[in-house]
């Protein structure tokens, strides 16, 4: 799960790590109070969506005034913000951050994520701050400093001391660094977060260490055990379908083809797409249904992948092991009267109780398509869209 800067922000803060005051606004009036309320003679107008590459696509201003302030915000408010990161459709801006300015020597970046390779969070630091880090790592890979975090013996003073020389840090700033650094890895660990991004953290023309921009991603296994970060979620930033099918306890990401895909068990979905593919068709979705899954939680899985009108046929492979077929087989009858099925449907079920779901999905009336194995949905499901051998 991502959150927004200024909440970002709000966490690190709390851990102790060095961020500018501000306040986040609604309204273009919110944001000129919340200039005057920082009693600073200058701000930063920052539109508040989850993406980076603002700053460019005239996102973030500086502002001298509360009047500059409700200006740039009545004109971002509302608005649809396109930026690198945001794809061509764009962000709508429905908050802006209004924080006080900092002036700025130079820009660092400063990035703590879990390092799958390394079974460990590693810190990711480069002295070309401000930029495209993915572009820095392509182009210029020897200005990127990664330390991995030894997990039993945390962020040792040392490796923070060695991350400041290397960006060039000097005198007072390198403990501040540390200091930023052991807060930051603080809140890392305690929030369950899954990536921390500064860029960029800057030096201050009066030497200080601070994070200029934050961008903070949570493993969303570890949000029961957080509330309050749980509560950060933003709807209107996160996908719908993937919001509803969360609802129902479902594990589904959208993708870009035009085969929806029904199946329970990750590796089984994998292996699904794969053989989709293999056929020569692109799957719609990742979708696991679980193990135990009601007839209610099939039927919305059902309705989430037949919402989406690329859709133009839907593949349900199921392995009866915990999952019994017949309740998958009455959660999409269900689904199917409910929506008015208009595509083809191919079924490969296999296990528990397979022959009543059979017989459920016979009698229904629902227009199927069976398949005797894997291979032979996936071939059948290609030919029903007009595509593959
Ligand atoms: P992003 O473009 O979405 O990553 O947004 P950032 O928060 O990184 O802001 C973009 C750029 O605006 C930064 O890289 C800075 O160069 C600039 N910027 C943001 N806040 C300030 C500030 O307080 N003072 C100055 N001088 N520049 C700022
Ligand atoms: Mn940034």
């Amino acid at each position: 799960m991502n959150i927004h800067e200024f909440q970002a922000k709000q966490i690190l803060g709390r851990f102790g790590a060095p961020v500018p005051k501000g306040q986040p606004a609604a309204t273009a009036d919110e944001a000129a109070a919340a200039f005057t309320a920082l009693g600073v003679p200058k701000a930063v107008v920052k539109a508040q969506i989850h993406a980076g590459g603002r700053g460019k696509a005239g996102g973030v201003k500086l502002v001298a005034s509360a009047d500059e302030a409700r200006t740039f915000a009545a004109g971002l408010l509302g608005k649809t913000l396109v930026t690198h990161q945001t794809g061509p459709q764009g962000r709508v801006v429905r908050r802006v951050y209004v924080e006080e300015a900092s002036a700025v020597a130079r820009e660092l970046y400063l990035g703590m994520l879990v390092d799958r390779k390394a079974g460990a969070v590693s810190v990711i630091a480069s002295t070309e701050g401000g930029m495209d880090i993915e572009e820095v790592a392509a182009k210029t890979p020897d200005k990127i400093i990664t330390e991995v975090v030894n997990p039993l013996l945390g962020l040792a003073p040392f490796l923070a001391r060695k991350i400041a020389f290397a960006l060039g840090l000097k005198d007072k700033q390198v403990n501040q660094f540390a200091g930023l650094l052991a807060s930051i890895y603080k809140a890392f660990i305690e929030t369950d977060a899954s990536l921390v991004e500064i860029n960029p953290l800057v030096v201050t023309q009066d030497g200080r260490v601070i994070c200029l921009d934050a961008k903070m991603s949570f493993d969303d296994n570890g949000l029961f055990r957080h509330p309050d970060i749980r509560e950060l979620r933003d709807p209107n930033e996160e996908d719908a379908d993937e919001t509803e099918a969360a609802k129902y306890d479902l594990s589904f990401v959208h993708l870009d083809g035009n085969i929806g895909c029904m199946v329970n068990g990750a590796g089984l979905a994998m292996a699904t797409m794969d053989i989709v593919k293999f056929y020569g068709a692109e799957p719609a979705n990742f979708l696991d249904v679980g193990g135990g899954a009601s007839t209610e939680k099939v039927a919305a899985a059902f309705r989430i992948i037949l919402s989406d009108s690329r859709v133009k046929a839907v593949l349900i492979n199921i392995f009866g092991g915990i999952m019994q077929c017949d309740v998958l087989a009455q959660g999409v009858v269900e689904a199917a009267r409910q929506v008015k099925l208009s595509i083809p449907l191919v079924v490969r079920m296999e296990g528990t109780n397979v022959d009543k779901g059979k017989k459920i999905l016979a009698e229904s009336g629902i227009k199927v398509i069976s398949a005797a194995d894997m291979a032979d949905a996936a071939r059948r499901v290609t030919q029903a869209i007009g595509v593959g051998a």
